[in-house]
């Protein structure tokens, strides 16, 4: 594939994680090399923020921070956590607000809480006109509930690492929300093969979840947002149409969101 005129969004990775302590420079001008021409950066709570902003500054052109609170970093001290998430926001322009959600996978124990934090973040995106990054893990109905509860129309977003059915996509994008789809495109029983032939090019967006989640070869291994392509082809096969479509039209759905929001 010939890269020189094709800009891919990363729409989400993690390139602050430790895992790449030794060679972040390097991956990341691996994946500018291969066409990734913006890697948007989601939060997890107050511990990731330093690092994050380190990318931000180093690489201002290129690496987006968001900032939010992650539903599996909701504990006891969440209230606190949120009131650093608003303390950035007040002083810093993000991309957007994320990750946020709801995760019922592995740990029940403060579901009312976390509730409660994606509630307010929603109220965040609202009062500084941003949009949102959604993880929801064995959630989708739940935050599906919130989201209606919450009942702001101009609320837009990402449902990020999309792996749900036909009918959960359909509502997503019902709600105004784009379907991050990621490397378990590529995975067998990955589920994806049965949803995407089924939705139309305008409703996705392209991501890794680096270091998580690496696309076939590399599943089990690290991932990095390089391997963009490696997603992209995939999508590319399972809608028939070709990679350059995917990177245009993806790239063009990611920068909408943005553009949305700071036109209004
Ligand atoms: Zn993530």
């Amino acid at each position: 594939m010939n890269n020189s005129s094709l800009q891919i969004i990363e729409t989400h990775a993690h390139i602050y994680d430790e895992t790449y302590q030794e060679d972040r420079d390097e991956m990341l001008q691996k994946a500018f090399s291969a066409g990734v021409s913006q890697i948007w950066m989601p939060n997890c709570a107050s511990e990731t923020i330093d690092g994050m902003m380190v990318l931000a500054e180093k690489y201002p052109k290129q690496c987006f921070p968001m900032m939010g609170l992650h539903p599996c970093y909701v504990k006891e001290d969440f209230e606190k956590e949120l009131a650093i998430v608003e303390d950035w926001l007040n002083k810093y322009k993000f991309i957007a607000i994320g990750e946020i959600g709801m995760d019922l996978y592995w740990d029940k124990t403060f579901v009312k809480q976390q509730e409660e934090a994606f509630l307010y973040q929603c109220q965040l995106a609202k009062k500084h006109d941003l949009w949102i990054d959604i993880h929801s893990r064995n959630a989708f109905w739940e935050t599906v509930n919130l989201i209606e509860k919450n009942a702001d129309p101009n609320l837009k977003g990402i449902f990020h690492c999309f792996t749900g059915t036909l009918e959960e996509a359909q509502k997503a994008i019902e709600l105004g929300f784009l379907l991050g789809i990621g490397g378990v495109a590529t995975f067998k029983n990955g589920g994806l093969d049965k949803i995407l032939p089924h939705i139309d090019l305008t409703s996705i967006v392209l991501e890794t979840d680096a270091p998580y989640l690496a696309p076939v070869p590399y599943r089990g291994k690290r991932n990095e947002p390089a391997y963009l392509t490696i997603i992209a082809q995939r999508v590319a096969d399972l809608m028939e149409c070709s990679i350059e479509k995917v990177i245009e039209q993806s790239t063009q759905n990611a920068l909408h969101l943005c553009l949305e929001k700071v036109s209004k």
